[in-house]
């Protein structure tokens, strides 16, 4: 797939996701999709009955461009009680298009193009092109692997005097890594020197392993009036195709991104808020469920990988793993995926569309969120697989 004929001249850094391509090969050939997170595991009947609800009673308007109030509101008990985020249900909440609407009007309300904005480097695909379109001047820090550290002075090189913004991303796609108080310390030790805007994706907050706590940047070392906290609801109540999620700032940055959401949107659906504002009622035994199916599902495919000869990066939250498979042999990471696709039918993404340089090239990514029968069967076409195979 290449870059569309007509493109605009500005975007033409773009780097076209690997994620979707990998997506449309497993289709080509019927495989099962380890590649691409579109987790189609059941939506709560509470989340889905409430959605149908609205829908019924005919809640189909325009909502105000920052979303229902009720909701926010919702939302604003969560920040508090899971996040030790103090946030104003009236002010500092836009109810957004899934995360992605989240990121995107928010570098687009608070960023001017030329602004540099700082990336951790396995990045999530999607930051990289809304920066990309919003005519940002990105920039690079590696976190390596296996642990993906993060350190105050890696943090400090990796700045440019035009740096305005640092993505954050915790739980990490596709690593899994979560940032310690430890490591977020640094970054608002930083953050405050340089006048730095934080943009932190948790996403994934509610799906992480081992008993490990959730640490949103916005509750650590005074970084609050400077975060803007992304949250999305598609993966917390798998429902990736509703398009829906937040972004938490203090007032005047909530009120420009609620303008720019206005602008782009209007708004975001409004049954389907509905849905969400339910879903914020589910018990905390739903929330820790939730993560101990996943740790399970993650557990089962670990194991495969290694069965492989893949050396899997245990991840510490979110539903992906990285697998080394430097034993492999293959040249690049793309042959491998391709490899594995047309021979043991599973897809995974290459981690070249993660790092830009070669440390990519010895990755895979694999998706576990899917239904136990689908996901028990790639393992088991995992575990036979013959990398050399197609060498011999
Ligand atoms: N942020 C991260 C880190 C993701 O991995 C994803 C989806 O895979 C998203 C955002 C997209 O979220 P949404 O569906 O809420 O737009």
């Amino acid at each position: 797939m290449g870059q569309p004929q007509f493109l605009a001249q500005r975007l033409r850094g773009l780097a076209l996701s690997d994620i979707r391509r990998m997506s449309r090969e497993s289709d080509r050939v019927g495989a099962i999709n380890l590649g691409q997170g579109i987790c189609d595991l059941p939506t709560p009947p509470e989340v889905a009955e409430a959605a149908k609800a609205a829908i019924d009673a005919n809640k189909s308007t325009y909502t105000y461009p920052e979303g229902h109030l009720a909701l926010r509101q919702a939302i604003a008990r969560k920040l508090a009680r899971d996040n030790g985020i103090q946030a104003d249900p009236g002010s500092d909440i836009v109810v957004t298009l899934g995360a992605t609407g989240a990121f995107a009007t928010a570098v687009n309300a608070l960023l001017d193009p030329g602004d540099g904005i700082l990336l951790m480097e396995p990045y999530y695909g999607y930051h990289l092109n809304c920066s990309i379109v919003a005519g940002l001047e990105v920039q690079f820090m590696t976190l390596a692997p296996p642990d993906f550290h993060l350190t105050e002075e890696s943090l400090r090189a990796a700045l440019r005097p035009n740096t305005r913004a640092v993505v954050l991303c915790t739980p990490s796609n596709p690593s899994g890594k979560m940032l310690t108080r430890g490591e977020l310390e640094a970054v608002a030790r930083v953050a405050h020197e340089r006048d730095l805007l934080i943009i932190s994706d948790e996403i994934y907050e509610y799906i992480r392993y081992d008993g490990r706590p959730h640490i949103s940047p916005a509750a650590v070392g005074g970084l609050g009036p400077r975060t803007i906290t992304v949250m999305g609801l598609s993966k917390t109540f798998s429902i990736t195709g509703w398009r829906l999620g937040y972004a938490v700032a203090p007032a005047p940055m909530a009120r420009a991104i609620a303008l720019v959401n206005d602008l782009y949107y209007v708004c975001a659906p409004n049954p389907l808020q509905h849905g969400v504002t339910a879903g914020f009622e589910l018990p905390a035994a739903y929330f820790a469920r939730l993560a101990l199916d996943y740790q399970r599902k993650r557990d089962t495919l670990c194991d495969a990988l290694k069965a492989a000869g893949m050396a899997p990066i245990v991840p510490q939250g979110a539903y992906y793993v990285l697998a080394d498979i430097s034993n492999w042999g293959f040249a690049t990471a793309i042959e491998a995926a391709m490899a594995l696709l047309e021979r043991a039918k599973v897809a995974s993404v290459p981690g070249s569309a993660f790092y830009r340089g070669t440390i990519g090239e010895k990755l895979l990514r694999f998706c576990f969120a899917k239904d136990d029968a689908s996901l028990g069967e790639a393992c088991e076409r995992i575990r036979h697989f013959d990398p050399g195979a197609g060498l011999r």
